[in-house]
């Protein structure tokens, strides 16, 4: 049998075109490595998933770091977080809003937005453990190879992830394909991952547990900065703003060497001059002021850099109360690695934009061929933003597949 589409990988973004193809009585098989389906959507947002958010279009593609994020407007135009609180509603499961931006469901359990996923797919249409192993394509059908198995298709929807979490089964095998068919690729990187810094092992120790809420990270020699909370830990650094400037690093690290600089309280520069001198004529001691600004642990951590004992503040010179400023206006350390593209949430890099059209996801010199999700080069930063790429990209895909087999 031909079947009109087969899609490989049973994510989020495979289990949405297969909804699709489901609602639009089209012919379609989905061929899935693992024993069961979306292991790694399970285990997404603390086994509770982040579903998506409640941004605008523009406002989520606003947040991307990506240089093509625009590419995205399409897909989420056909299908963005208004429409995937619809979809779930409309299968019986609620999303509910988190810090005025996230959508997780009402359950708390990813496994909800699993079974919403699959309630209406005919199971007989999908197949587990199918790797696929190579995909060939003679005369605009594909043939599709898995250990046992081939099967053929007119159209083939690659959703086969990244290579964060491999043991999810993202082990980048897109990438293997795209190759083989000539698509142009762009290696899997880390990204929305923590870092390391031997300098805070060795000098900050003491500082793993405080953080600061909001905080811009400046990465040093370039002009690239990111605004976000941020957490010490015993190896380096991490939280919401590390995450989301780790891609970045990772690439600057590739350069050279690499140092960051962020504030660790939340006045300016000039804010807190200010206040150095309303404490100075209050005569307080410095250890007592700086626990106004800041915690305990960071306060008695400024004195222990610049030197000085707890004194009066008249009685501390000038430039150790500049070391001060300095370090918490501007402290900077020096950051080693990022955590592997293996342990990243997410990876940066993918099949090109370059080679899909925005409006269907398919190879532009190869129709027929499409790749939606993670395994393109198309991500964003925590919150939700990456299960939307992938069920917006999914759905689009089928959508316009749907519409070439019917007309
Ligand atoms: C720990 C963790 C937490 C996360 N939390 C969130 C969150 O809360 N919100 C959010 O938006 N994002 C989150 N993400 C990211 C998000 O889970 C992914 O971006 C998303 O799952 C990508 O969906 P996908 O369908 O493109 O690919 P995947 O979910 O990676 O699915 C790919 C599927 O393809 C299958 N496959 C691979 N190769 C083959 C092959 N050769 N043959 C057949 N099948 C194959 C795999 O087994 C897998 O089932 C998290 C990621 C991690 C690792």
């Amino acid at each position: 049998m031909i079947y009109d589409v087969i899609i490989i990988g049973g994510g989020p973004s495979g289990l949405m075109a297969c909804n699709v193809f489901e609602q639009e009585n089209i012919n379609y098989l989905l061929l899935e490595k693992n024993e069961k389906l979306a292991k790694k959507l399970l285990i997404s947002g603390g086994k509770r998933c982040n579903v998506t958010n409640n941004l605008s279009i523009d406002q989520f593609i606003a947040s991307l770091n990506l240089k093509h994020k625009k590419f995205l407007y399409h897909a989420l135009k056909d299908f963005g977080p208004i429409e995937i609180i619809d979809f779930f509603k409309g299968h019986g499961l609620n999303l509910v809003l988190e810090d005025n931006l996230k959508y997780f469901p009402e359950t708390q359990k990813s496994s909800s937005v699993l079974e919403a996923l699959v309630k209406d797919l005919d199971m007989n249409r999908v197949k587990l453990n199918h790797g696929v192993k190579r995909i060939d394509q003679d005369n605009h059908v594909f043939s599709i190879h898995t250990a046992h198995e081939i099967f053929q298709s007119k159209h083939v929807v690659i959703a086969t992830g990244s290579n964060s979490y491999p043991t999810t089964g993202s082990s980048g095998d897109g990438l293997e394909f795209a190759r083989y068919l000539n698509v142009e690729t762009i290696p899997f990187t880390p990204a929305e991952t923590y870092i390391y810094s031997n300098e805070i092992v060795e000098k900050y120790k003491d500082l793993q547990g405080v953080s600061i809420n909001q905080t811009k990270v400046k990465i040093n020699g370039t002009n690239m900065s990111y605004t976000g909370g941020l957490l010490f830990t015993h190896f380096g650094l991490s939280g919401p703003v590390i995450l989301h400037a780790s891609e970045d690093i990772y690439q600057a690290l590739l350069k050279d060497k690499v140092s960051i600089s962020f504030s660790l309280i939340e006045q300016s520069r000039e804010e807190l001059i200010q206040l150095l001198d309303q404490a100075k004529n209050n005569k307080l001691f410095i250890v007592k002021f700086l626990e106004t600004i800041t915690t305990k642990k960071l306060a008695q951590k400024m004195i222990d850099l610049a030197g000085i004992e707890n004194r009066n503040m008249n009685e501390i010179a000038k430039k150790d109360i500049n070391h001060i400023i300095e370090n918490l206006t501007n402290f900077t350390v020096s950051i080693d690695k990022v955590q592997s593209r293996d342990l990243a949430f997410v990876n940066a890099g993918g099949i090109s934009t370059k080679e899909l059209d925005p409006k269907s996801m398919e190879v532009k010199h190869k129709p027929g061929l499409y790749f939606i999700g993670e395994t393109v080069d198309l991500h964003g930063p925590i919150g939700g933003f990456n299960i939307t790429i992938a069920l917006s990209s999914g759905h689009m895909c089928a959508k316009h597949i749907s519409y070439k087999l019917k007309s």
